[in-house]
Order: C-alpha cells, then sequence, then structure tokens
C-alpha cells in the first residue's frame, strides 16, 4: 500500500469490525475497496458476464448487480459460474429492493451464489426485511443495510417528523431527515442481529445526493457503530459535476477517517464506459495517497512559459504509453503502481518537482536553452535534445523502472 500521507494529517481509520464479502475483507485495517455496479439487465447473462469483466479489469474488487425480477435470478447462478470459467475471481452483490424477499426464498442457488446482499430497508420493511436477513443467515451471506435519502423508511421518517413537531423547539426538517437515515440503518442492523445475523456480517450506508449532507450523515453514522461503512455519493450526476461532487463528498469523508469500501455513482453517457466509476474510485483513493493502483504522472498546467502544444502532447503521451504498458508492468514489476512521473513545462518549476518524482523530465520553455534535463531518484541522469525527445524519455523510463523495480523481483525471489 502506498504511503504518501505525511503523518498525522489524516487521523486513524475509524475502528470497526471487519467483514469477510466473498474473500475481500472490508473495515478495520483492510485497504478501502472499489466497488461498481453493472447496468446491464442482470437476465442478460452474457452482456452481464461481459460489463463484470470490464469493471473487474479496470480494478473494481466487488461488483454489484440488480437483482429485481425472476429471471434475473435465475441467471445469477450462471452469471457466476461463467465468470468462475474465466477466472474472474470477484465477490458479486445481489442488489434487492421490493421483491428480495420473494426472489431469495424462491431461488436458493441464487441465493447461494451472491457474496452479500444488499437490503434497502425503505423498500423492505419488516416481514420482507425479516425474510432476507434469514436467508443471509442461511447461507451465511452478510449484508449491507443500505438506507437511501430518496427512499427512505416514510413510515419512521413521519414518526420522528410528528415527534420534532411536538417539541418546544423543533428542529429544522432536514435535521430530521438525516437522523432519520441514520436510525433506519441502527435500527435495521439491530433487528438483522436479532433475527440471527451475526455483528460481523453487517455493513451500513446512509446515501445522499448533496456533498455537505453527505458528509454530515456519515459522520453521526460513524460515531454510532462499529460496522464497515459503504460510502458514496447517490445519484452523483453525469460529467464533471458527478466526478467533482463524489470526490469532494468523498474526500471529506476518507480524510476524517470514514469508509470501509466506496463506490462512485456517476451516471455515463450513452456511448459511456461503465468501467468509468472505478477508474474515479481509484484515482480519489490514490490522490489522498490511501491506496495505490497505477503510476501517477504529475505534470504542470502549463502557462504563458511552454508557449506551444508540445509540453500538452509530451504528458498525454507520457500518460498513454503507462497505461499502455501498465498490464505487462505490473505483471513484471511489484510496486509499479507507486512510481511516480513528473512531466514539467519549464525551468520554474521542472526541475524541483522532476527531483521530488521518481522520475521527471523539465521541458524547456520559451527562450530557454532547448534541453530536457531528465532526473531520476532526485539526480540529474540525462540531458535531452531535439526532435526525439519523447521516444528519447520513454526509453529512459522503461530502463528505470526495469531497473528499479525488476530489482525488486530478484530481491523477492
Ligand atoms: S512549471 Fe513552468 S511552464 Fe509549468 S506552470 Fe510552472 S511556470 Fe508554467
Amino acid at each position: 500500500m502506498s504511503t504518501f500521507v505525511p503523518e498525522g494529517v489524516f487521523p486513524p481509520r475509524r475502528p470497526t469490525t471487519s467483514v469477510n464479502v466473498g474473500g475481500v475483507w472490508l473495515g478495520s485495517d483492510h485497504p478501502i475497496a472499489v466497488q461498481s455496479m453493472t447496468n446491464t439487465p442482470t437476465a442478460d447473462v452474457n452482456a452481464t458476464v461481459e460489463q463484470i469483466v470490464a469493471l473487474v479489469r479496470a480494478g473494481s474488487e466487488l461488483v454489484r448487480i440488480t437483482v429485481n425480477t425472476e429471471a434475473a435470478a435465475q441467471a445469477v447462478p450462471a452469471i457466476v459460474e461463467e465468470l468462475d470459467k474465466r477466472d474472474i475471481r470477484v465477490p458479486i452483490i445481489g442488489d434487492f429492493h421490493f421483491n428480495g424477499h420473494l426472489l431469495l426464498s424462491k431461488y436458493p442457488q441464487c441465493a447461494q451464489s451472491l457474496a452479500k446482499y444488499r437490503i434497502n430497508p425503505g423498500n423492505a420493511r419488516d416481514e420482507r426485511f425479516r425474510m432476507i436477513v434469514e436467508q443471509a443467515v442461511r447461507y451465511e451471506k452478510p449484508v449491507r443495510i443500505g438506507v437511501n435519502g430518496g427512499s427512505l423508511d416514510q413510515q419512521l421518517l413521519t414518526r420522528m417528523m410528528d415527534e420534532n413537531r411536538r417539541r418546544a423547539r423543533p428542529l429544522p426538517e432536514s435535521e430530521i431527515v438525516l437522523e432519520a437515515m441514520v436510525e433506519s440503518a441502527l435500527q435495521s442492523a439491530a433487528l438483522a442481529e436479532e433475527c440471527g445475523l451475526s455483528h460481523d456480517r453487517i455493513v451500513l450506508s446512509t446515501k445522499v445526493s448533496g456533498v455537505s449532507e453527505l458528509v454530515a450523515v456519515y459522520k453521526r453514522l460513524a460515531s454510532r457503530c462499529d460496522y464497515p461503512l459503504h460510502v458514496g455519493l447517490t445519484e452523483a450526476g453525469m460529467g464533471m459535476k458527478g466526478i467533482v461532487a463524489s470526490t469532494a463528498g468523498l474526500a471529506v469523508l476518507l480524510a476524517a477517517g470514514i469508509g470501509d469500501t466506496i463506490r462512485v455513482s456517476v451516471t455515463p453517457s450513452p456511448e459511456g464506459d461503465r468501467t468509468e466509476e472505478v477508474r474515479i474510485a481509484q484515482q480519489i483513493l490514490q490522490s489522498m495517497g490511501l491506496r495505490a493502483f497505477a503510476p501517477q504522472v504529475i505534470s504542470c498546467p502549463g502557462c504563458g512559459r511552454t508557449g506551444s502544444t508540445f509540453f500538452q502532447q509530451m504528458a498525454r503521451d507520457i500518460q498513454e504509453y503507462i497505461s499502455e504498458r501498465l498490464p505487462y508492468w505490473r505483471d513484471s514489476y511489484p510496486g509499479i503502481e507507486n512510481l511516480r512521473v513528473a512531466v514539467m513545462g519549464c525551468v520554474v518549476n521542472g526541475p524541483g518537482e522532476s527531483k521530488h518524482a521518481d522520475i521527471g523530465i523539465s521541458l524547456p520553455g520559451i527562450s530557454e536553452a532547448p534541453a530536457a534535463p531528465v532526473y531520476a531518484d532526485g539526480r540529474l541522469m540525462a540531458t535531452l535534445r531535439g526532435e526525439g525527445i519523447v521516444a528519447d524519455f520513454k526509453r529512459i523510463l522503461e530502463e528505470y523502472v526495469a531497473r528499479r523495480y525488476g530489482k525488486q523481483v530478484s530481491r523477492s525471489e
């Protein structure tokens, strides 16, 4: 795991129980896991398998699928079997709502194949909730009790609103909504334990679509239980808005030591790539120094000193080169995900930032001598000139990776 976080910057992770989800541990000191959700009809086995494979290859460590119909429940064992055949090892989580109690009872193979059940207590109350938990107990599966601001238990909310109105000084309604979400999660967890589900088989979430509400509700929930928390902004939206809002909410919570597994719920564009949510989640964790997934390129924004697009093109070329080489590097060079490469635009910050990275290049800005010093491990190792700077830097980078991370292979052997 990467340790780029200076000591004392973030408080320690909130202590929790550990929950085993099909071999992936959540909570306590286990790495904060990245999860995702398919958007294919689950009954379409081929399409769902293909999307799960793509999500896993992008780095998703848990994948949730909706189980909303009889056809979907019947498809679950076939999906898990096909993933096994392809040697894709990932816990598959079933997302259940209004009819989950019926589907899990009627399709035992579905209940058995899944690694975890997600229950929304706003959509599966009382007897339905109990019936799902009973299946979890029977098949020894963990559950996530996933409260959502958009489908909050209305009976509970109405009761709490009524109680609030009777107060001498009623609290704002928004406050009661947040408290109702926390109560719904905690009361449901208590009910699940009453039904026989062990304490260490429960994960909680209280997702909302506003960043400040998200922070408020999770801080409150975190202070009142030791269950691992699944954290994410729900219905984050599309494009830049979805990415920024998710990052803002998750970063504040993760910096406070809250969050044991995360999902980024961005809406992909119609022709978009579902795996984007996985890459965003990874990038949030890596940018905060909490985990490392892939080498990072540090590049300056450029300014009037760069004067041309050559610098931007080179930064993009190096990023693309690293992405292309990463599958091979991952197999051959353990620890490669910690590599930091700097591509800088001029002498102002270029040499300094390049020295701080593992390897870096400082391109010449306008009116500088046409030479690009390359630094490795803080020391000048070459000065590049001429048309072939990009190709030369890629060659130097490749040699550096082999020398630095190849040594680790021989040491571990
Ligand atoms: S390093 Fe140079 S080119 Fe890059 S932003 Fe700073 S001053 Fe501008």
